[in-house]
């Protein structure tokens, strides 16, 4: 079977972690954290990082700070992982779902148009006028690695006082080659950004995640909250409710290793990109997403646009017949603005995003995958195209 995404252990992980062992630091304290922290400021050329136990602890503890808590409000993708939602509701407060652009990005001008039409400016913040509720936030998610419109969703979140919360989990490396934001990487923007190292992401520490910032107060506290709000660690003080987010040695050991291979995981994952879509593009009724202009992407995922009327087949015959072929496909998110715990939030003029949720089919893309296994996928879809 062709799986569609694995982790590429071939560097120094194993040498890193026998460190570990040999030393017998295996655990938060040991030295692997701060250097991995370290190593992710100097690529993505941040102020200040904070390493945690996975993404979406990052998310949490990113909201916290932005002082989002009870009856409050975030923006957040109806299209994309469940988790950015989630994370709203630990804190007591509630999403409000935004539709996407045709990367699949959160769309800016809906993100205005919620802004300028439902809400009002207020002294305590911008009131949603449907729910009374105070609009503290908004979660732009970069997609599958593809850089959001920043400059745009900066400029709105600046003019209406939201916190801008940047979920770089599957965009670490991706950045910017033009605009106001040239050369800036994705996860730096806006006012907290969070990696995630889960075993599908482009790098990955078995489970862990990492909180950057510009602001050296904000990094502070996430380091208190995430190490259980310790005020004196010998006798035991806490002045807050912190939480176990720290991320341990024997993770970060795993991070350094697969750190130090990102900038070549991501030219292969670009080589194959182009492979793919080179290949793809010539079959009729499929297309392979394109990147945003002025954006240099990580090519984590590849995404398969699929025209039921023009290839013969949906993406779920199109994948089930690949099943067959041993090779696997996979469909993009169920829509969270339709997952059971959020049918009665508020979405906003969701119209986009049904569209590519029946169309999107990702692709194999793990950087493992050879030349000639790319071949064999497309010409399988080529094969399959104008069946039906
Ligand atoms: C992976 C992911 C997360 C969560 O990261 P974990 O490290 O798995 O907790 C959050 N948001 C998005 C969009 C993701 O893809």
């Amino acid at each position: 079977m062709i799986p569609l995404s694995v982790p590429n252990l071939n560097g120094k992980e194993l040498q890193y972690i026998k460190k570990c062992i040999d030393t017998n630091w295996v655990s938060s304290a040991g030295s692997f954290v701060e250097e991995f922290e370290r190593a992710i400021l100097g690529y993505v050329k941040a102020g200040y990082a904070v390493a945690c136990v996975n993404g979406t602890s990052g998310l949490q503890i990113a909201l916290q700070l932005c002082g989002v808590g009870k009856e409050d409000e975030v923006i957040v993708p109806t299209l994309t992982f469940i988790a950015p939602a989630n994370v709203v509701k630990y804190l007591g407060a509630e999403p409000v779902f935004m539709d996407c652009d045709d990367y699949l990005n959160l769309d800016p001008a809906k993100l205005r148009d919620f802004c300028l039409k439902e809400c009002k400016i207020t002294k305590a913040g911008l009131r949603n006028k449907s729910t009374g509720r105070i609009v503290k936030a908004v979660i732009p998610v970069h997609v599958f690695g593809n850089p959001c419109d920043m400059q745009e969703i900066m400029s709105i979140s600046r003019h209406y006082r939201l916190k801008v919360i940047e979920d770089a989990t599957e965009s670490l490396g991706a950045y910017y080659t033009s605009g106001v934001y040239k050369n800036r990487f994705t996860g730096t923007i806006g006012d907290i950004g969070v990696y995630s190292f889960n075993g599908n992401k482009i790098i990955t520490t078995g489970g862990g995640g990492m909180i950057v910032t510009g602001n050296k107060a904000i990094a502070r506290k996430a380091r208190y909250l995430t190490e259980q709000a310790k005020d004196d660690s010998v006798n035991y003080i806490h002045n807050e409710i912190g939480y176990n987010f720290r991320l341990t040695n024997l993770q970060a050991a795993l991070g350094l290793a697969q750190l130090e291979q990102l900038k070549k995981f991501i030219m292969i994952k670009r080589r194959n990109y182009e492979l793919y879509r080179k290949l793809l593009n010539q079959v009729r009724g499929v297309e392979i997403l394109g990147i945003p202009a002025g954006t240099a992407p990580n090519y984590w995922f590849y995404s398969l646009l699929v025209e039921k009327k023009e290839f013969g087949m949906d993406r779920k015959q199109l994948m089930d017949c690949l099943a067959k072929k041993r090779i696997q496909a996979r469909p993009i998110w169920y829509l969270n603005h339709l997952q059971r715990p959020y049918r009665l939030n508020q979405a906003y003029k969701i119209e986009n995003a049904p569209k590519f949720w029946k169309s999107v089919l990702n692709l194999p893309c793990s950087t493992s995958l050879e030349k000639k296994q790319i071949n064999y996928i497309a010409s399988t879809i080529c094969n399959l195209s104008g069946r039906n």
